[in-house]
Order: C-alpha cells, then structure tokens, then sequence
C-alpha cells in the first residue's frame, strides 16, 4: 500500500496549481488523471483581465488574484527554468459609440486607474475606424506547456497516474481514503466539467459554457500585444495567435464544429485587415457555476473529501487564490470566502 497525504483527482489548470501548492507545503500527493486532449485548460488561450466584459467591470478581489497569479506561476518559472507567464497589455477597438462613452467614464475613475490608456496610435492591420484603448495589467499563460511539465515531472517522481479515477474503488478509512493500493488523508476532485460523473458532486448545479478558438498564422500584425474586438488574439510565438473564443450554452458536444467556426471567422474578418491563415480549430467545455463563481469546499457529509470547481472563463487568473483559500480550509480551518464557498450550493445536496 502506497500513502499518501493527499489525491488530487484531475490535472487540469485547478488540480496542477492545487498540487504543485499542497507539494510546496512538503504534502505527499498523488495526482490522478484521465487527460483528455480537449479539456478546457489546454484549449484556453491562457488570458487574464483584471477589467472584463463589455460594461468594464473591475474582477472581484483583482489585487489579491493578480498577485497570487504572478507570485505562483513566477515561482513555477523558477523551478523549470523556462518562462510561461506574459505580462503584455491589451489594445480593445471600440465596436460602437457607447464602447468609447464607457471608456471615457471609466478612464475618469480613481479605481480604474493603473489599468487603462487611451490608445491614439494607428496600429497596422487593424479595422480600427472608432479607435482603441490600452488595457494594462493582461496577459496570458501558457497553460498548456505548464501542465505537461507539470505532468512528466509527477510522473517521473511517481506522482502521477494516468486513468479514469474509478468511484467505486474509493473506500472510506476511519482516518482518510482507500483508492485502489493508496491510501490518502484527503482527497480534492478538479475534474472541470468530469464533476457530472461524479457520485458525490453531481449535486453541485454548472452552466458549462462551449468555447471554439483558432490558431491563426498572421504575419501581418505584431506580437507585442494582445489584440481585441468582439474577439481576442493571443500572440503565441511565431507569427501565430490563438483567436476566440465563442460562448454557446445548449450544444455540450466538446467537438469542434461549424457554427463556431462561423462565428469565429465572421469577427475575424471584423477585426483583421490582413491576410491570415487557420492553423487549427479547437474546442473545449468551461466548467462555470450558476453565479459564474468558482466552487471551493468539503463535502457536506465527507469529512477530508473536497471540491475545486467552477473556474468558468478566468481560471488562469483564478486557480492560485482559489487553491490557497481551500488548502486553508484543509489544513487551518479558515473558512472560504463565501463568495465561493461550496456552502452555497448545500440546499442543492440530499442530506
Ligand atoms: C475556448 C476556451 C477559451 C478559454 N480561454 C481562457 C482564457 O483565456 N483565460 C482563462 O482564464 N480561462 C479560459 N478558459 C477557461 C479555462 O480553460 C477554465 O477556467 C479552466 O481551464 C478550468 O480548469 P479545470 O482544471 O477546472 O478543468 P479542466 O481544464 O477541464 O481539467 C480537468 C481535468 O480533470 C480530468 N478529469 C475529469 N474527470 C476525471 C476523472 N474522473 N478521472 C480522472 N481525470 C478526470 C480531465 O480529463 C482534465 O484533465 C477558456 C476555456 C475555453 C473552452
């Protein structure tokens, strides 16, 4: 019998930061997990933004996300010697009037202050006839590398097991978890949207939300931001952008198919006054919450069983915080704020 301190069951964008967090707390962890190729942290284009959505809203708790992203990922950078976060602003084009008018307001506000520009520059290659604004504190992370480092490491330190993790292996211990020939005090579920098949978290209510994204070759504009309006353009090295993404709620078929290709393509030629050429179409699931918040708890009835869920559209910018907020919760007793406590979705549990 192997133990453990802890299994973290999925390895996506939650599961690795919660791993590589408890691992950095001397925990033992075993991370299990079934990687299918288009689950949604390697389809993400890996932006954060603290100001988002088409009113202009300043995230929750930004201050505390921003800094716990750059402490986590920079730290991460370190023990791999290579590089994977970004810091590079964000040119917006305005798609009407009303866009500029907001910007105005919002530019007048001490609280937006630090975050926006105006932007009167002409930038080449871009439909650009009601002008632009700067977003400054955005980038992206290059999530996908990350978690495949992340992956042949655990791997290599007999960390990591690759399967589907099997419900009906999972025993009760007086003092933790049998799984299989492993034992663990706790277990954490990051599965995304894998949460569905899951006996004792399918109560938790998601509005998962499909998303399609291009990889384009545009050797037309440079890679020195990210570019948006109506959709974004991440610059990935080598003259190519990833280009997304659409938000459909209905159609759960993780495949990519027409109508985002359609979608994808008509806000490209929106946006673009160059030449570029599509490389890949790829498609994902994002695991959100009914409030669009994440979930973070212990089962109501399973004392050392635990939830990180709910990521949605940010969890890039939202994994490190969530993942602090929980492993204080395991280990002392803080409680979660409740803006993302699992409490609030007891109601939906059958005692
Ligand atoms: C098109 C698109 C673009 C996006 N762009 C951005 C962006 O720019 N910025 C941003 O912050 N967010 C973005 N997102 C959202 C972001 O991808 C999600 O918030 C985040 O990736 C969710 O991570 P997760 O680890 O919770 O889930 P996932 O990434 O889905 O990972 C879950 C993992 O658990 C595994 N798993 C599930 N069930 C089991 C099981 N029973 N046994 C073993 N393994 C299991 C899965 O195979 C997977 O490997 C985007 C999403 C999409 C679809």
């Amino acid at each position: 019998m192997k133990q453990f301190d802890c299994i973290v069951v999925g390895q996506g964008i939650a599961g690795s930061i919660l791993a590589y967090q408890l691992m950095s707390l001397q925990k033992k962890v075993l991370v299990i997990n079934n990687p299918i190729t288009n689950h949604s942290s390697v389809v993400a284009a890996g932006m954060f933004n603290p100001v988002s959505g088409k009113r202009m809203v300043l995230a929750w708790n930004w201050e505390k996300f921003l800094k716990e992203l750059t402490d986590t990922y920079q730290s991460l950078e370190s023990m791999f010697g290579e590089p994977f976060l970004n810091f590079c602003p964000t040119i917006q084009y305005f798609g009407n009037v009303k866009e500029q008018n907001d910007f105005s307001i919002k530019a007048e506000d001490a609280l937006f202050m630090g975050h926006l520009n105006a932007d009167p520059k002409k930038h080449f290659g871009f439909k650009d006839e009601l002008g632009a604004f700067e977003i400054l504190t955005t980038g992206w992370l290059q999530s996908e590398k990350l978690i495949k480092l992340l992956r042949n490491k655990w791997h290599a330190e007999g960390l990591y097991l690759e399967e589907a993790f099997e419900y009906k292996m999972l025993e009760t211990l007086d003092e933790g978890f049998q799984y299989k020939n492993h034992t663990a005090s706790k277990i954490i579920f990051c599965e995304g949207m894998g949460i569905t098949e899951n006996p004792y978290f399918n109560y938790v209510p998601m509005v998962p939300a499909k998303g399609d994204v291009f990889v384009i070759k545009c050797e037309g504009i440079p890679q020195t931001r990210i570019w948006k309006k109506g959709i974004y353009l991440v610059p990935i090295g080598n003259g190519q952008f990833k280009a997304g993404s659409t938000y459909r709620w209905g159609n759960l078929s993780p495949a990519p198919d027409e109508a985002g290709r359609k979608e994808l393509l008509e806000k490209l030629h929106l946006l673009l006054d160059v030449p570029f050429e599509i490389i890949k179409h790829l498609s994902g699931i994002r695991p959100a919450s009914k409030d669009r918040m994440p979930i973070v708890g212990e089962h109501p009835q399973l004392h050392n069983m635990y939830l990180l869920n709910g990521l949605g559209t940010k969890g890039i910018m939202w994994a490190p915080y969530v993942s602090k907020q929980l492993i204080g919760k395991m280990y002392t007793n803080t409680s979660i704020e409740k803006e993302i406590a699992l409490e609030r979705f007891h109601s939906a549990f059958q005692f």
